[in-house]
């Protein structure tokens, strides 16, 4: 294969996918060295950058992350590689859903809580938790760790047009047409997760948001996406300012 992939395009993606992997190590939602997350290549769809395997998410740089293939071939020269289940998730729902640009898969503790309840469901019940409303797939079939790229297209055909998978007994998948919006909607969604669970106990009673609010929310897609991107601008600065090797 005769392809350029040092472009500048592909490495603005590197920095952004390393500084969402600093990022979210900063706010604790990596389990030891595993969860994955993974971006579609600009310019070649049918290729990805995902995290190494074995790294934890402070240690990520641009030029560590492992470009890949679909199948699993890798084509980045640094040696590093990546787990099985992470290909096994990845790469089928970048294959099936053009619109995941960006897959980000973590067990959070708040959200992964809401997956591991008989029938938990996210209540949209919080101001930025309104953008979840109808955007949220439940996988209720739980069959083990992914270890074949048929759990990645079973998972992929419940997202559909969804932006969030809550998988029960596992944890939570979400989608993003850009690294900075798919970060925003993980944080978001941890957000909602923990203060559903607070606002729970003692069996208190949710104050549900009115229905038409909540559809009138379903407006500013577009504004999410462009928060994302300015979100990432600043995600840049701080980490360019405050641990620079990620840029390496
Ligand atoms: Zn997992």
């Amino acid at each position: 294969m005769d392809l350029d992939l040092a472009t500048a395009a592909i490495q603005q993606t590197r920095i952004e996918l390393a500084a969402t992997c600093r990022w979210a190590s900063r706010l604790g939602f990596q389990s030891g060295v595993c969860n994955h997350f993974s971006v579609a290549v600009p310019g070649h769809p049918n290729l990805m950058l995902i995290n190494p395997e074995g790294f934890f998410w402070d240690e990520v740089t641009a030029s560590s992350l492992v470009l890949a293939t679909h199948d699993g071939t890798i084509l980045s020269t640094n040696g590093n590689t990546v787990e099985l289940t992470a290909f096994c998730i990845h790469a089928p729902i970048h294959r099936l859903l053009p619109q995941a640009t960006a897959v980000l898969h973590t067990h959070m503790h708040h959200a992964t809580a809401i997956c591991t309840r008989e029938g938990g469901t996210v209540a949209p019940t919080y101001l930025s938790g309104m953008s979840f409303y109808n955007r949220i797939a439940y996988d209720r079939g739980f069959s083990g760790a992914a270890v074949t790229p048929a759990e990645g297209e079973r998972l992929a055909g419940m997202i559909g047009d969804k932006i969030v998978l809550m998988m029960d007994n596992h944890g939570p998948l979400v989608i993003g047409q850009t690294l900075g919006e798919a970060l925003l909607t993980l944080i978001y969604l941890e957000d909602t997760c923990k203060i559903q669970l607070l606002a729970e106990s003692g069996n208190a009673t949710l104050q549900p948001i009115r229905e038409d609010l909540l559809k009138r929310v379903k407006v500013p897609n577009q504004m999410f996406e462009a928060y994302g991107r300015t979100f990432m601008k600043a995600l840049i600065r701080r980490l360019t300012r405050e641990e620079p090797d990620f840029l390496s």
